[in-house]
């Protein structure tokens, strides 16, 4: 918690209260920051309103009203409407203000946008989050951040209010890239868990038995621990779709030609997540990468004892 004198000193706003941005934004207000939020669906602010956020009814209005706006938003090219469009953050902020983009963008998005605000004398910082919904709902996220150290020294406390570790990872862009690293990595992760919970199911082990043994064994992974009980559950539900895994590993497939770094695994789980966006759709869950094997073999992976989501009980 910020101290009072502290947190009514600095005026945030949040655009993009989704899955993610969502949680973000109800830390902010809990953390005791005055917050004005935005969302092209307001529903999603009842519940800052009920933590006593303020609403904006533009990006432009919202801007206005802040020292600094914080972006959670689907894509690239939404983030470059709402940060430079008409009625956009530029449009309403004064000079001196910030822009801190939490978004996954590419590292080449970050820096173009990145010099549109600094031209118009906004200082700017990256500081995409990793480790999912469910930690962002604790508090409890991993921040990476681009940028100015000042500026980042600057919003640190309100970085701290939403995140557990935070890495300052050099000048923009720098966040963007480890993001993109760390992201391919998750999807390759969970791509083999299910092939090695479709193995143990069809070698005849009990599922729930053998997620546990791999748990505790020198094949473990974060991924394993958190979407492998998902899987087992049925629900598949993370809160991060498939379009937005597709977005993450564009840009590592990129990186991997302008850094000339063959991606054999970056490749193939590419191409398995695409087969799976065209089965499921783009809105279904990254996790139902791993139904694809299900539905091939007509086996299923459930096992009881596992929870629906991330942090709820167990069925
Ligand atoms: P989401 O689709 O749930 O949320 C995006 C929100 O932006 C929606 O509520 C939408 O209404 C709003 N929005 C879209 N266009 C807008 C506009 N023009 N003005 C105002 N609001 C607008 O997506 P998410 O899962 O919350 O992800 C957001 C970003 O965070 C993405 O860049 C994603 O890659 C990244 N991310 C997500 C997760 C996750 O676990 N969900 C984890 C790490 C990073």
């Amino acid at each position: 918690m910020m101290p009072a004198e502290r947190c009514a000193s600095m005026r945030y706003g949040y655009i993009g209260l989704g899955h993610l941005g969502g949680h973000l934004a109800a830390s902010l207000l809990r953390a005791g920051y005055p917050v004005t939020v935005h969302d092209l669906d307001r529903s999603l602010a009842d519940r800052h309103f009920a933590m006593g956020a303020s609403w904006a009814d533009s990006v432009e209005e919202l801007a206005a009203a802040s020292d600094a706006v914080f972006t959670c938003l689907p894509s690239p090219a939404v983030s470059e409407r709402v940060l430079a469009g008409p009625q956009g953050i530029l449009a309403g902020m004064k000079p001196g203000g910030c822009w801190i983009e939490m978004s996954t963008l590419g590292r080449d998005d970050i820096r173009a946008l990145g010099a549109l605000a600094l031209a118009s004398r906004i200082s700017v910082l990256e500081s995409p989050v990793t480790g999912g919904v469910h930690r962002a709902a604790t508090g409890d996220i991993t921040i990476l951040a681009g940028g100015d150290k000042a500026v980042f020294e600057r919003h640190r406390p309100a970085l701290q209010a939403m995140g557990g570790e935070i890495f300052h990872m050099g000048p923009l862009g720098s966040a963007s890239v480890i993001k993109v690293i760390t992201n391919m990595l998750a999807f390759i992760h969970l791509v083999a868990d299910g092939e090695a919970l479709m193995l143990a199911r069809r070698g005849g082990l009990d599922l729930a038995q053998a997620f546990h043994a791999i748990k505790a064994s020198s094949g473990n992974s974060f991924v394993h621990e958190t979407e492998g009980q998902l899987i087992l559950n049925g629900s598949y539900d993370i809160g991060f779709t498939m379009d937005l895994a597709l977005k993450d590993l564009g840009f590592a497939m990129e990186f991997g030609e302008e850094f000339r770094v063959p991606l054999a695994l970056g490749n193939l789980t590419t191409q398995i997540f695409k087969q799976a966006q065209q089965a499921y759709g783009g809105n279904a869950w990254s996790t139902q990468v791993v139904k694809l094997l299900e539905d091939a073999l007509q086996t299923d992976l459930r096992a009881p004892g596992f929870p629906p989501r991330l942090g709820a009980e167990a069925s």
